[in-house]
């Protein structure tokens, strides 16, 4: 008889689980629910991101190659640079380009009180705004695109939208030449593609003279670039 009812206890558990998990799949979107990789499209559009910034000299570095080709790309801001650098902040907007939420700090998401990560985003937020930055929802992105479900969760109710990646250019790679970064690149990206590039953190200059060849390269096979709001409208 105790068996009977452990079984019944588990057989009910197992029923709802089930139920709770559709019902999560469905309410919240599931598949995007821990980031958006990329549009699904089989436009030829591409939209190029940066991360770490603002950071000169290669922010203003990456807006000049940018602009030559008429190229609007989405700036992911660390909150504590944009406090020390809000000019470039203004500048990366006033050129048409998107700005978004990289968190305050920059540092691990994974596992950190719920106040935390409510503040982290919040700051950077409120930076962004105070700088004029007026766009319907400022997009997240967290630090080396670590979350676990409260972050997901948070984000979402905050209604933002967690962006990730489908081609990473491992531009933070020592190693790796300014063509090797751009044929990482120009080799992974298909339509609706979100790429991940750094004008922030370090040295960036190879990811500068990169962007230029990926841009000529891509756009010589017919892509468009859009910034990530673009993209996935
Ligand atoms: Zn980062």
């Amino acid at each position: 008889m105790r068996i009977g009812k452990k079984l019944q206890k588990f057989l009910l558990l197992t029923v709802a689980f089930f139920f709770a998990a559709t019902l999560l799949i469905n309410v919240t979107n599931f598949h995007n629910y821990f980031g958006i990789n990329r549009a699904d499209t089989a436009v030829k559009v591409v939209a190029l991101s940066y991360d770490d910034g603002p950071y000169p000299p290669y922010t203003n570095q990456l807006l000049d190659v940018l602009d030559r080709y008429q190229v609007k790309a989405t700036f992911f801001e660390i909150g504590r640079n944009i406090e020390k650098h809000p000019e470039i902040v203004k500048t990366i907007a006033a050129r048409g380009n998107e700005l978004a939420n990289h968190s305050y700090s920059h540092k691990d998401m994974m596992f950190k009180p719920r106040e935390y990560l409510l503040s982290e985003i919040a700051k950077t937020d409120k930076l962004l705004l105070e700088l004029g930055v007026k766009q319907e929802s400022i997009s997240f992105r967290p630090p080396w695109g670590r979350r676990f479900v409260v972050l997901s969760y948070l984000v979402s109710q905050m209604h933002k939208k967690l962006i990730m990646w489908d081609v990473d250019s491992h531009d933070y790679e020592k190693k790796l030449t300014v063509e090797d970064i751009a044929n990482r690149v120009i080799d992974n990206v298909r339509s609706g593609s979100i790429v991940v590039m750094h004008d922030g953190g370090g040295d960036r200059s190879k990811t500068v003279a990169a962007t230029e060849i990926i841009v000529k390269n891509l756009r010589s096979k017919g892509y468009e670039f859009k910034t990530v709001s673009e993209l996935l409208k």
